[in-house]
């Protein structure tokens, strides 16, 4: 990542790059995601557990790439955590935008009456715990410079409002994100630091190897908008396609 460092610590000023951290940045969404981000001139940090797989990732991004660094980062392993928000405290000085996007789907076929608890403790350590983890190890960085965005890719699976018994261990995790949004919201609003929720839209793109051509890929656009809301922008809130939507 280039430009403004100073002693090995870039300078933070209001009229340099954004910082922006992005959770499992090396595929899917996540890489989206980062594309998008470098692409409006911020710095982005693209975390991946291995991190040959992020350097492999940055490959994918032609001319964004100058301005995306590599790094790992396993969200349920708190000595990882740790390690990276040491690195980006020394590094880069602030950490203006958040992206928790990092996530599992690991539940089978089976509905909340008979779900395999173990596999809703796993979903819920990276979900809901390893999201968590990682916004506490990050906000104090967003609180002492007064600015932050925290942009939580949930899912609309994660709603009460339309909640269904399949899939329990990931519709759980994801109310709980739900959850963890407004309470951080709420505390984080005085020190101009935003924080949402959104269920990425999705798009049919023509993929030919495929049965019927297309797939369905999730979008990346609502995440962004809500990573360069302006001061005066919405906290709090459960978005699809720049909608409100419900919990
Ligand atoms: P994906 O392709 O399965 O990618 C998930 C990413 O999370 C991967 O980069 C993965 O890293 C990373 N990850 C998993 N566990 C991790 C951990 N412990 N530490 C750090 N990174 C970890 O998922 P996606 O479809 O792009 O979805 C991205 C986000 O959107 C998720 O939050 C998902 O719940 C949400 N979402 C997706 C859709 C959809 O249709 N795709 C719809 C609604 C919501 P590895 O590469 O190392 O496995």
């Amino acid at each position: 990542m280039g430009g403004g460092q100073n002693n090995g610590r870039v300078v933070g000023s209001a009229a340099e790059p954004r910082i922006a951290v992005v959770s499992g940045g090396s595929r899917g969404l996540g890489l989206e995601i980062v594309r998008k981000l470098a692409d409006r001139g911020m710095h982005v940090v693209l975390t991946s557990r291995r991190v040959a797989d992020g350097q492999a990732a940055i490959g994918l991004l032609g001319d964004a790439a100058d301005c995306v660094a590599v790094r790992d980062l396993d969200i349920t392993d708190a000595a990882s955590v740790a390690q990276f928000a040491g690195w980006l405290r020394g590094r880069l000085g602030r950490c203006d935008v958040l992206v928790n996007n990092a996530a599992v789907l690991i539940d089978d076929d089976r509905d909340a009456s008979s779900v395999d608890l173990a596999v809703v403790r796993r979903t819920l350590e990276t979900n809901l715990l390893g999201t968590w983890r990682l916004t506490q190890a990050i906000a104090p960085l967003m609180r002492a410079a007064g600015y932050g965005r925290i942009v939580n890719i949930s899912s609309g699976l994660g709603s009460l409002a339309a909640m269904r018994c399949d899939l329990p261990g990931y519709r759980v995790s994801k109310t709980a994100v739900n959850a963890m949004t407004r309470m951080l919201a709420d505390e984080l609003a005085v020190d101009g630091v935003l924080v949402n929720a959104c269920c990425p839209g999705l798009t049919r793109i023509e993929v030919p190897a495929t049965r019927d051509g297309t797939r369905l890929f999730a979008t990346a656009d609502t995440a962004v908008w809500l990573a360069t809301l302006p001061d005066d922008g919405p906290t709090g809130g459960f978005y699809r396609d720049h909608v409100l939507i419900e919990w």
